[in-house]
Order: C-alpha cells, then sequence, then structure tokens
C-alpha cells in the first residue's frame, strides 16, 4: 500500500521557493521581512541601545505551521526585544553596527546554504574563501605560503591557533606543556587550554604595564623559569588590541623573543588586526605581520554581521597537518584543501559572503574611514573627560576605559553600576569592566553613527557623575 501512495505537498504554505518559477509569494515574504527590518533600524534613535522590555512568542511549533504573516508578526515581537547596535549611543561592546551590503551577503548566504565543509558543496563559495583569506594574509605582509581560513568567532581562531602551534611544536602528547600570554589577554585562551586537555596552569599570565602591554623581562624570566621546571611552552600569545582597553603587546619585541627559543608566536588580533588594512593605522599593529597565527575578527570593528573571524597563518601547511583527516566521503578537493580539512568546524556557512561583499562596499576609502574616525572619536571623548577626576586608560585603537580617580574597589563598583543605570536613562550604553583590582567604565568608539554632540553629552553625563557624592 505505502508504494501507491501518492505524494502529498507538506503544507499549503510555500515552505520552500519554487525550483520552476520565480516564486512570487516568497519574493512578497522577503520584501515584507525585509521592510519589518529597515524599519527596526529607522526607529533606532528613538529607542536606545537597550530594549525596554522583553518578551517572546511561543516557542513551540503549532500544531499547523503559521503563514507569513503571522510569522512576520512575530519576528517583530523577538525584534522589539533586541540589542540595538545602530544607537548612537551603543558603545558598550565590539558589536557596531551591520554593513548594508553585508546584511543583503547574509540573506543571500542563507538562501543558498552552501557548506564550505567541501568544494563540492560550495564550489565558489570556497574558492572566495581562500581567495579572501589569501588577500587578508598578503594585505597584513604575510609570506609566501600563508592563508587562512575563516571560523566563526574568535574564540575558535584562536583555539585553532593554538591546537595548530602545539601539533606543529610536537607536544601533543604533553600534558605540563604551556602557553604565555599577558593577563589582559582574552578569556578564550583559557577556554582553548581546557579543550585541548590541559590543566587551567597551563595558561601562564605574564603581568602587564600602566600601558596594558605585556612586561618583556617578566616574559623572559617566566620562560627561563618553566625551562628549569621542565616544562615546554608550545606558543606565547600577543594580544594586539585588549579588551579591556585596547593595549597592543610590543609584537616585534615578542617575534625576537619566540624566534630565539623556537616558540610559535599567535597574535590574538581579534580586536587590533583590521587596523593593519590601512597604511593610516597598520603602524598601531607593527610587527603583526611576523608572526606565526594570527586572529582577526572583522566583526569587532569594520561592522561585518556576527560570526566574521578568520584565523591567518604564516604557513597554511600547519593548519591542514593538524586538522587533515581526509573526507572518505567527500571527491577530493579541486585545488588545495577543503574548507573542513584547515580547521575544527566541519559544515559550515559561507561567512566570507558578508565579509567579502563589506569590504567591497567599503572600498580602501572606506574602511580606513572606519578605523580612523572610531579612533578620532576615543580621542575626541579622552579630552572632553576630566582629566584631574579620572584615571584614563587607553591605549592605540578605540578603546577608552575610567574610573575616578583615588577611590578603591567597593567605590569603583557603586560609582560604575550607578554610572552605567544613569547613562541607560540617558539612551548611552557603556560596558563595566573589573579590571587590575577596580571597576571601570568603557567605551567603545566603533559606531559610526555616534557623532560630537553625543560624545559631548556624554562627556558631561560621567564629568557630573563625579560632582554627586558616591
Ligand atoms: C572578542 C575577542 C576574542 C573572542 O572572539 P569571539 O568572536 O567573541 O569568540 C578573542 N580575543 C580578543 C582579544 C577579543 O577581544
Amino acid at each position: 500500500m505505502a508504494g501507491t501512495t501518492q505524494i502529498k505537498p507538506v503544507t499549503s504554505l510555500a515552505l520552500f521557493a519554487s525550483p520552476d518559477v520565480v516564486d512570487p509569494t516568497l519574493q512578497s515574504f522577503l520584501q515584507d521581512a525585509s521592510a519589518r527590518l529597515c524599519q527596526w533600524f529607522g526607529e533606532a534613535t528613538e529607542r536606545g541601545p537597550l530594549p525596554a522590555d522583553i518578551s517572546l512568542p511561543s516557542v513551540r511549533p503549532d500544531k499547523r505551521g503559521l503563514p507569513f504573516a503571522a510569522l512576520l508578526d512575530e519576528l517583530q515581537v523577538v525584534m522589539e526585544g533586541a540589542y540595538q547596535p545602530l544607537h548612537p549611543g551603543a558603545l558598550a561592546h565590539l558589536d557596531p553596527p551591520p554593513l548594508t551590503a553585508s546584511i543583503a551577503a547574509d540573506l543571500i548566504c542563507s538562501g543558498l546554504n552552501n557548506n564550505l565543509l567541501a568544494e563540492e558543496l560550495s564550489p565558489s563559495l570556497s574558492r572566495l574563501e581562500r581567495e579572501i583569506c589569501r588577500w587578508f594574509a598578503d594585505t597584513l605582509g604575510l609570506p609566501s605560503g600563508s592563508g587562512g581560513v575563516a571560523a566563526s568567532g574568535g574564540s575558535l581562531s584562536n583555539l585553532m591557533a593554538l591546537v595548530a602551534a602545539r601539533n606543529i611544536a610536537g607536544l601533543r602528547d604533553d600534558s605540563m606543556a604551556v602557553v604565555v600570554a599577558s593577563e589582559d589577554s582574552h578569556v578564550s585562551l583559557l577556554k582553548a587550554i581546557r579543550v585541548m586537555g590541559l590543566m587551567d596552569d597551563a595558561l601562564e599570565l605574564i603581568p602587564t604595564d600602566d600601558q596594558g602591554m605585556m612586561l618583556l623581562d617578566l616574559l623572559r624570566d617566566r620562560l627561563d623559569l618553566l625551562k628549569e621546571n621542565g616544562r615546554k611552552c608550545f606558543a606565547v600569545v600577543g594580544t594586539a588590541g585588549t579588551t579591556a582597553r585596547g593595549a597592543v603587546d610590543p609584537l616585534v619585541e615578542l617575534r625576537e623573543i619566540c624566534s630565539k627559543q623556537g616558540i610559535w608566536l599567535h597574535v590574538d588580533a581579534a580586536i587590533g588586526g583590521v587596523f593593519a588594512l590601512s597604511e593610516q593605522t597598520s603602524q598601531l599593529v607593527n610587527g603583526i605581520a611576523k608572526a606565526d597565527s594570527i586572529t582577526l575578527n572583522p566583526q569587532k570593528v569594520l561592522g561585518i554581521p556576527k560570526t566574521s573571524s578568520l584565523l591567518l597563518v604564516a604557513d597554511l601547511s600547519h593548519l591542514s597537518n593538524t586538522f587533515s583527516t581526509g573526507l572518505p566521503y567527500m571527491e577530493p578537493a579541486w585545488s588545495e584543501s577543503h574548507g573542513g580539512e584547515l580547521g575544527l568546524q566541519g559544515s559550515k556557512p559561507a561567512e566570507v559572503l558578508k565579509l567579502w561583499l563589506g569590504l567591497r562596499q567599503l572600498g580602501e576609502e572606506g574602511i580606513n574611514d572606519l578605523l580612523v574616525s572610531a579612533i578620532n572619536r576615543r580621542c575626541f571623548l579622552n579630552a572632553k573627560l576630566d582629566a584631574s577626576s579620572f584615571n584614563i586608560l587607553g591605549g592605540p585603537l578605540h578603546l577608552i576605559t575610567f574610573t575616578p580617580k583615588n577611590i578603591d574597589q567597593k567605590k569603583s563598583l557603586l560609582w560604575s553600576a550607578t554610572t552605567r543605570e544613569a547613562l541607560l536613562n540617558q539612551k548611552f550604553m557603556l560596558s563595566r569592566h573589573s579590571y587590575k583590582g577596580k571597576y571601570y567604565l568603557k567605551a567603545v568608539l566603533g559606531n559610526p553613527n555616534t557623532k560630537s554632540i553625543h560624545l559631548e553629552n556624554l562627556a558631561k553625563i560621567l564629568n557630573d557623575s563625579l560632582q554627586k557624592k558616591s
């Protein structure tokens, strides 16, 4: 009986686009969905960075599926509760507004639904990913033979870099092997250590100076001490753009130290890496080109929608040597390696599409403008803050971190919490950062919608916060 049953359509809800004709219902659905998104963008200033309250529609599928109009209404409810990166006061983190071309590219990416695991499932897109990684590597100045792989976030790029470094050092089965980074390095390194089956003490943290840069003498001492104790170091991680304040470790000196000792240098440039793309700012991350591996997150500064991270390596064969297992269920790669043979991820969307189209939209001038204007906004806000009352920490990038002078930890906690609340009431969102024993407020000036007038208002609220007794 089963053999004679006619195959019926699943429902009449136009679940999939017609493969025969340009589908008019899908077209109007996508138009309506984009109209909702444009509306949401257009109301950003009116609303503020954070929603007043959050409600959610049902998460459970109803017995019968919903038509387009009902779906859009439910989407709207979720959108009402979203963080709004376009608001000029959205300055808390490294989550800038998305580039318009990248939004379109992401939509197309979903529609194409290609898989970067293997070339037969993404013929043009696999090549695009390889080419754009190579362009980044060339532009940063990496040697020939370099390349990279796209990753869904900087945490993953850092993990892959450390796994490759350990593998190339021949220390895969050394449970005492260590990584050295600064105390201001990113928390994802500790996660990586745990994933790699090492104990937490395998991450050795070197203190930073009053500029937030790794103290090189202490690094040398620590490397000597490790050697004395018989512990092998498979990577030193320099940070180009620390999360706390945007400091850049001395990369040239780190290279010298690592080369002398034969240690892999990974540069976590999740924040600072893109500054190497413009001649006007590349000096800020000088030395990055000599790294063995680099994590770089276009999602954090350039407005490429999440996730967009790249792991670049000086020698691409290190990645395939580390991650290649063979893909017995796939046709061989037409050129070099399949995407899935260069890193940890298997099935993977073509995140490269929104990166590529976004960069094409920006052009060299647009990239430069974004980077330089972000730094200029940081300088502007810095100048407006009352320097006699604030302890201001910064770095060469677009982050600024500050707390009132001469207060203890408890008072800094109170000040940062109450001031953040007061700022949110004025539609400014800054982040609180616990750093070296005190609480700070941090502004990340990567939002191109933030104008001088906003920063003047922000500085005034901050300066006034010190007048009130806390
Ligand atoms: C954000 C960040 C990461 C992690 O990147 P995700 O994309 O959030 O996983 C790593 N290192 C630094 C310095 C960062 O700022």
